[in-house]
Parts: C-alpha cells; structure tokens; sequence
C-alpha cells in the first residue's frame, strides 16, 4: 500500500487526506496546531497533532495552501524525491470535470461566484469552489461529471499545481500582497502565472494587458473606458460587450458598483460566453440578478442618510483603494489591522484622490497608515478599536456621507477572520440603527 503525507489540516487538507484514504492510500496527517479529526480517523487516516518533524517513508505529500515550500516536511519531501503537490492537483486528477480558474490579487471570490452564477442561469450546473468555499477535493466522487466547476485559486494553492488543467482561466491583476510569504513579486507572480502553464490555444486565457503569455494564450480583457483592441475578450464601451456575443447590456443595470467590479464583470461575462456559450441574453439576466458577496461593498445599513459599507475584505491597500474608487465622495475611512510587507504609500494616494473626510486608524498598523496619511495630507484620528473608529466616524458623518470600512490589512490582529471583523461591523451599525429608533 502507497503512503501519502498529508501536511496542514485545514478544510483542503482534510478534504485531500478524506480523498486519499478513500482511495486506498495510507495516509499520515499532520498539522503543527493541535487538532482533532475524528471523521478522518474513522476512515483510518493516521492523525499526527501538533507534528512538524519529517515523516519517513512517503510515495506522496499534500501541502496545504497554508504550509511555506521551507517547512522541515517539505523540504525533506524534496530532498528524498518524493512528489510534493497541492489539494487543486491531486484533486483535479480525480475529476474530469470542465473546470474554470479564477486567480488574482483581488476579486477572485466575487469573480468565481459570478461566473457560477451566470452558468447556473442559463441552465449549466455549476459550482463555485477552492480557496473560499467547498475544497476541490471535497467533490471528488460527488459530483456529476457535466458540473462546471469554478475554482477559485490563492496563489499559495497555485504553487503547488503541475498538470491542473483549466478550459478557461483568468488572471484578474496582480499587486503586491502576500510578500511576507512568498518573499518577492516575481515569487508571487510566478506561483499565479502557474494558472495558464498547461493551457492549449483551445482554452480561453484572460489577463492583464500588461501580461507576458505563454503563445497559446491569446484573449485578455481590456480596461473599463478604453476602446476595443485586436485581442480584447470582453471590453466596456456604452455598456459592457463581449466578442462574438455583442452588446450585454448597460452598467447602470448592473448592480455590482466599481470599476474594479467592471473588470471582474468582464472577466466573468467572456468565461461564461466562451466556455459555457451564453448568449448576451442570458448574461444580461445573470449579472442583472447578482447582488455581491457579503464583506464585499457589502451595504450594511443606512442611518440619517449615511450609508454604511463593509468592504472588510479589502485586505491589502490595492483592494481598499478599489472601494474608494467606487464611493468617490464624502468617504470616512476605517482602515488598520495586521499587515502583510506592502507599503500603504498608494491607499494614502487614493484616500487624497478620493478626498475622504477622515482616516479612523484601528489596528496593528494604525501608526504605519497614520503617516502614510499624513505624508499626503489626509486627516486621521487614531481609533485603536473597530468599535471606537465606528462610534467617531458616525458622529462626524453628514446625510449622504459614506462611514466604510477598508481596512486594507488582514484581521488577524484583532478578529479571527475578515469575517469576523466585518460581522462585527455589521453589528456596530445595526446597534446604532436600533440606538436611534
Ligand atoms: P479575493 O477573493 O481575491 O480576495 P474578493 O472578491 O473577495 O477577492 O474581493 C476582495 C477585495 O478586493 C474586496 O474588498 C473587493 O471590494 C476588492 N476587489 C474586488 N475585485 C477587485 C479588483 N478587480 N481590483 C481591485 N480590488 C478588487
């Protein structure tokens, strides 16, 4: 019997040990946290809790998304010969699926669930998996093999594909985040471009202008404004078009707001048409009827004319400044948390672009953003605490102002996810709406 190293048990690494074990591996699992995993155990994985050390004897490791390529495991893997993939691959290898990728430094998960969504309108089966939601290998054996499958992919899972092989695949941008991690740019970019490695010119391939592309890749979308260009996919001119489809229809029908969302929405609109053969009628009705993600410009109340914004998924200082791009007056900024190695340089530019109000500085990094800030002029006021920063900037907002929050760093300082932090938020403001009746 083969053995397989399954190292990190989060929800892809369970679901990969659960996959393995029922595929007749012995599978050892390790993760360096203590952790509990009765309904693996029941399927006979050996469960190693709190274990870091080199397992010998292994014919295969699974690395999970949150496991750095130096890990004493990882590197003992290599050094003996032994294949070292992520979740995605070995679950891709069991699937034969039409699949659909999704990466980029923001907007993977309103991208991924908008193509599943715009596939399931038109009467497609489709689902929408990997980072965010359901581990691809959770669907392994149970999933009926017409089902497209949109996978949303972190750069950490993209480090470790090698034969994935997606019909269509987008790129949606690439700013900096992740550093701490992957210790430069060109790792980072590296470990997404792994998305388009195995494509052929049957495949649709979408990214930025500015990206080099293997030869067979050929489409990429264009920016919002510009006109049409020879290789353009899907572009916005009056409205948003999509080649061999024409025109869907008009961005004022759409609800998803932003020009960040444009770039998501054509992404998405000429996967759905290229892969799935949606006509411009069934993409008008599918992005008509998509509300968002919660966290995401997610509106979470209105009180005395200010509308209050959860964008607590903004988690670097690129998808923060995106929110302020799409409320471009009388913002009041709650910003702060944990930082990941990115300077807060352009969130200072696009806050002075934007003209917000003020800056209320939570978190970890309220000291680094605070001068970044003032290095541009933009006022702030030093909040500490989420519950604070909400308290003064609704005091300080006027009927038709924006009280957001975009903290622009991950949570992990103060709250045990983003979503957390924004739930939070959301409470914040329902108490206040209560407060005021
Ligand atoms: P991801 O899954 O890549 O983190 P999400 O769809 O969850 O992406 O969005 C993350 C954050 O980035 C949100 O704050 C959102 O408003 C912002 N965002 C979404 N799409 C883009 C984009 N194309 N460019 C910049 N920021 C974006």
């Amino acid at each position: 019997m083969s053995t397989a190293l399954v190292v990190g048990l989060g929800r892809s690494g369970q679901a990969a040990a659960a996959l393995l074990a029922r595929r007749g591996w012995h599978v050892i699992a390790t993760d360096s946290d203590p952790v509990t995993a009765p309904d693996l155990e029941a399927l006979g994985v050996e469960v190693r809790s709190g274990a870091t050390d080199p397992v010998p004897g292994i014919d295969l490791v699974v690395k999970s998304p949150g496991v750095p390529g130096e890990s004493a495991q990882i590197v003992a893997a290599h050094t003996a010969g032994v294949e070292v993939i992520g979740e995605i691959e070995l679950a891709a290898r069991h699937l034969d699926n039409p699949m659909i990728a999704v990466t980029g430094t923001n907007g993977k998960t309103t991208t991924t669930e908008l193509i599943a969504h715009l596939l399931i309108h038109a009467g497609h089966s489709a689902i929408a998996c990997g980072n965010q939601g359901v581990p691809l290998a959770g669907l392994v054996d149970h999933v009926d093999a017409a089902t497209w499958l949109v996978v949303e992919c972190s750069s950490f899972q993209l480090e470790d594909v090698d034969r994935f092989h997606p019909r269509a695949a987008v790129m949606l941008n690439l700013t900096p985040d992740h550093l701490d991690r992957h210790g430069s740019m060109t790792a980072y970019r590296d470990a997404k471009a792994r998305v388009f490695a195995t494509m052929t010119d049957a495949d649709l391939a979408i990214a930025p202008e500015d990206w080099i592309l293997p030869d067979a890749v050929r489409h990429r979308i264009i920016r919002d404004g510009a006109r049409r260009g020879p290789a353009d996919v899907a572009w916005s001119d009056d409205g948003l078009w999509v080649d061999g489809v024409g025109r869907v229809t008009t961005w004022d029908r759409i609800p998803l707001r932003g020009r960040h969302n444009r770039e998501n929405i054509m992404a998405a609109a000429a996967i759905a048409a290229v892969a799935g053969g949606l006509t411009a009628a069934d993409l008008a009705r599918g992005l008509e009827s998509f509300a968002g993600v919660p966290h995401r410009l997610e509106i979470v109340g209105e009180i005395d004319g200010v509308t209050y914004v959860n964008d607590s998924k903004a988690t670097n200082a690129d998808a923060a400044s995106a929110a302020l791009d799409a409320y471009p007056d009388g913002v009041h900024l709650i910003a702060g948390g944990k930082g990941k190695g990115a300077s807060f340089a352009p969130l200072a530019e696009a806050a002075r672009a934007a003209d917000v109000r003020c800056v209320y500085l939570i978190g970890a990094t309220a000291d680094e953003i605070g001068a970044a800030m003032a290095a541009v002029g933009v006022p702030t006021r030093d909040c500490g605490r989420l519950e604070i920063a909400v308290a003064r900037a609704a005091e300080a907002a006027r009927s038709g102002d924006v009280v957001m929050l975009a903290p622009g760093c991950a949570s992990f300082d103060q709250f045990t996810s983003f979503e957390d932090r924004g739930d939070r938020f959301r409470a914040l403001v329902v108490d206040r709406a209560v407060a005021g009746d």
